[in-house]
């Protein structure tokens, strides 16, 4: 076998120094802030995070855990959703969506998702909930940072008299189709501030979003062990605290946000025009093959009426699955690293097989594991970094 060179890196998906070298002072701050008042958990750090949070969303309360999957787990036990019962949540996904509901004991129903939006399918959730005898919760995933159809699942869930629980872990900052945030439609909404999402902390967090007093108060016992008082638990909750840490950091972070967000947008911007200019086509229209006719086999993301739906968390591009590894391997020889979100459904893992006895196949889910691929798109990425990858894309398609 021949010496493969080494590949230099030169756009990542990500570049956190970055970031951290333009708001360092802050960071600084923040981090001595902590380390001088030595409260750790909670505390008045983690309370002011949770107002600052609460208000950029529109939300009366946010509450601070420890992780994304947390807030899915608080969301689901403050319904008392346990064993038996059924959640029906989208197969494409990060796998905490789907697996917070098994770890209760209950069951994913999974449903499957709209081929140009990649968020579930109102059409196929319908059909999913008539398969349920003991429905309790729908869970949308705003995916990639764009919310889902939020008018028809919410009209589905209120039919229904079922919970709605969103799960915004990849959609800080996104609106609705009535400009609401991400968030704060349904009874809960779940954050992951993992730090690789929008706003990320240095090291694991995650909130939850509510409106009702009731609801946020026992969110944060249930985050507490179920503690009602000190030392007095009325249930079992789990140990899922914020870190003031945490909390100072993403404090810090939050008045960046828009801006970042803002960043983001322009790099899908230019990606979009870029590809289209070459002949692509948006993720709502045939995806073409017809090299001659000047078009390009690729799909750049479909985007609802309103631009503040989407903030971007991926910029998730779609090929025919035969060329879909191919440009990734080309795209690396190049400099550039790609994602790929996600190569299976959750309907196709092997833990999800005791749900999937009679296995029910989602195509759409299906086609986009085999033919999506994300492109790096955070705030720091440049003009000439973003050009690169444009001109790494399409060389490979010219020469296809
Ligand atoms: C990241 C993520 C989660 C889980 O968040 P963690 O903080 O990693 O536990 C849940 N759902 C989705 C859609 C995510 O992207």
């Amino acid at each position: 076998m021949g010496q493969r060179e080494p590949i230099d890196i030169e756009v990542p998906m990500l570049d956190l120094a970055a970031q951290r070298d333009s708001i360092r002072d802050e960071l600084d701050l923040a981090v001595q802030r902590v380390l001088s008042s030595q409260r750790f958990i909670l505390g008045p750090e983690v309370e002011a995070f949770e107002e600052a949070l609460a208000s950029y969303c529109g939300s009366r309360h946010a509450v601070g855990c420890g992780s994304g999957s947390d807030a899915l787990l608080l969301a689901l036990m403050a319904h008392g959703i346990g064993p038996g019962d059924e959640v029906l949540c989208p197969a494409y996904s990060f796998f905490a969506t789907a697996g917070s509901v098994a770890r209760l004991g209950a069951t994913p129903v999974f449903v499957d998702i709209e081929s140009h939006s990649y968020n579930m399918c109102p059409s196929d959730l319908r059909r999913a909930a008539r398969s349920c005898s003991r429905l309790r919760a729908i869970v949308p995933v705003h995916l990639f940072g764009q919310t889902a159809d939020l008018e028809a699942i919410t009209a589905l869930a209120e039919e229904l008299g079922v919970a709605l629980i969103e799960d915004a872990a990849q959609a800080i900052g996104a609106c609705d189709f009535e400009g609401r945030r991400a968030g704060t439609r349904g009874a809960l909404g779940c954050f992951s501030l993992y730090p690789t999402k929008n706003l990320g902390a240095a090291g694991d967090a995650g909130a939850l979003l509510c409106d009702d007093d009731e609801l946020a108060q026992r969110l944060r016992e249930l985050r507490s062990h179920g503690e009602a008082e000190r030392y007095l638990h009325d249930e079992v909750g789990i140990n899922s605290r914020l870190d003031a840490l945490q909390a100072a950091i993403l404090r810090a972070k939050l008045p960046h946000l828009d801006a970042w967000t803002r960043a983001r947008r322009e790099n899908a911007g230019h990606y979009d025009d870029a590809f289209l200019d070459a002949g692509a086509t948006r993720s709502d229209a045939p995806l073409l093959a017809d090299r001659a006719s000047g078009s390009l086999p690729l799909q750049v993301p479909w985007r609802a009426a309103s631009p503040a739906s989407h903030v971007f968390h991926q910029y998730v591009v779609r090929v025919p699955a035969e060329h879909r590894d191919l440009l990734r391997e080309h795209l690396l020889k190049s400099g550039v690293a790609t994602g790929v979100y996600y190569p299976l459904g959750l309907h196709q893992q092997r833990s999800f097989a005791r749900e999937n006895e009679v296995p029910r196949s989602l195509p759409a889910t299906e086609a986009a594991a085999r033919e999506t691929l994300a492109l790096p798109v955070f705030p720091e990425l440049g003009r000439e970094r973003r050009e690169h990858v444009i001109d790494a894309l399409l060389e490979y398609f010219a020469a296809v």
